[in-house]
């Protein structure tokens, strides 16, 4: 349906900067635009009515990876990236921490571990013990002394093989953080627009500018930030700049209300692909990427979605159940989209002089999603903030 004219004109009218992705990203991008741009209209679009990405969806951990995952991104990325990587999650969590305040994001200084299970467990327990002091060392200039200890308790509590324990993570409530993100839109004077695609840019047809096009017509800005995350091949290619950023589905299941919890926390397993937490007296247990569920969803039909679905739910539920010793009820189920590509890094840039995009973010958007909201801006305007 077309846009009426008040529509048009008087509630999407013309601003000085649209922000197309209402996450993290595109949220901490907008507010850091006010910041610059004190007297600038902003306006924040997103398509769905919550945000279909994972900044509502989330796990709620406030991470910066256990040792088996920042192994292998220091295999990935050598040391000098690895270490501006573990940075940038680091300073995200505590410009989110500063911006929306502890309560705001109901953060909950836990520590997290990480929970050997199995054979697979076995061989990577050794690895990592034979490692981590040497990791801890390369990790203080960023993080402090002794991140990460031997964790034997733990490991009992969850009928685990072994376990390594970092106080520094945590966890936060996601919906908290989500309206805390809202109210300082709102009290910032941004717009915000849910509901509303955007299939496409042109520029130079307004003048100076950037015509973005929805299924219901076209809206003016001066400039455009694009933090569509998993999405950002479908707008990004249409402007010539093809991304290695590839929608991998995760999923999530909460359990009932236990009667009682071996521990309170947040805990990685498998290399950072599967993580549980404890929520309200439950267990939240999610990922289970490397187990190539991803490809069904990608390419396949809904039958076969709906088969992989079931698979990997009673794969969740079996890796929980042998940690608890018994089968517990699902009470919550669903999925959410994450950006991956062959590193763990962001993608930040520009296809032009006024359409900037900040995407690919992986598993740990909620601890370094601020800072790249935050470093989008930086790039497009220039200048440090
Ligand atoms: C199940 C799950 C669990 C996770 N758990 C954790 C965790 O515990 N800790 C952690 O640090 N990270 C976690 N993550 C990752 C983290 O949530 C993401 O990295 C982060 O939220 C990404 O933020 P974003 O703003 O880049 O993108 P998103 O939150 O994905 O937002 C992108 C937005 O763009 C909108 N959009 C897309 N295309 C268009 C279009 N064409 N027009 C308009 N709007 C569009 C989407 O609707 C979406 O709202 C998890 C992710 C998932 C899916």
């Amino acid at each position: 349906m077309a846009f009426s004219y008040w529509e048009r004109e008087g509630l999407l009218g013309r601003v000085d900067h649209v922000v197309v992705g209402a996450g993290i990203v595109g949220m901490s991008c907008a507010l850091a635009l006010r910041e610059r741009l004190p007297g600038a209209t902003i306006r924040v679009i997103d398509r769905s009515a919550l945000g279909d990405g994972g900044t509502t969806r989330n796990a709620g951990f406030a991470c910066f990876g256990s040792p088996s995952e920042l192994f292998e991104d220091l295999e990935a990325l050598g040391k000098d990236a690895f270490l501006e990587l573990v940075e940038r999650r680091w300073s995200g969590l505590q410009r989110l921490k500063q911006r929306l305040g502890e309560d705001g994001i109901g953060f909950q200084p836990t520590g997290s571990w990480e929970i050997f299970t199995g054979l697979e467990g076995v061989k990577s327990s050794a690895r990592v013990s034979r490692c981590l002091g040497a990791l801890n060392l390369l990790l203080e200039p960023v993080l402090g002394p002794d991140v990460f200890r031997p964790a034997p308790e733990a490991a009992r509590a969850w009928l685990a093989v072994d376990a390594v324990h970092s106080p520094l993570e945590g966890i936060i409530d996601t919906a908290k953080m989500v309206r805390s993100f809202w109210r300082l839109l709102d009290e910032a004077g941004i717009e915000r627009v849910n509901g509303l695609e955007v299939t496409g840019f042109e520029e130079g047809c307004n003048g100076k500018g950037v015509r973005i096009s929805t299924p219901h017509g076209s809206l003016d800005a001066g400039q455009a930030w694009i933090c569509t995350n998993a999405m950002a091949t479908e707008l990004l290619d249409d402007l010539g700049k093809v991304l290695l950023v590839k929608p991998s589905p995760n999923r999530v299941l909460v359990t009932e209300k236990l009667s009682s919890l071996p521990m309170e926390g947040a805990f990685h397993s498998e290399r950072g692909y599967i993580y549980y937490r404890t929520v309200d007296g439950r267990i939240l247990i999610g990922g289970g990427r490397h187990w190539g569920h991803d490809k069904d969803w990608v390419y396949s039909s809904d039958g076969k979605q709906a088969l992989s679905i079931m698979v990997w739910d009673n794969q969740l539920i079996d890796f929980i159940s042998d940690r608890l010793g018994y089968k517990p009820t699902i009470e919550h189920r669903w999925m959410g989209w994450i950006g991956v590509g062959k590193k763990r890094m962001p993608l930040i840039g520009s296809a032009s002089d006024r359409i900037h995009y900040a995407v690919r973010l992986g598993g740990m958007g909620v601890a370094i999603g601020m800072e790249v909201g935050v470093s989008l801006v930086e790039h497009g305007l220039g200048a440090k903030m």
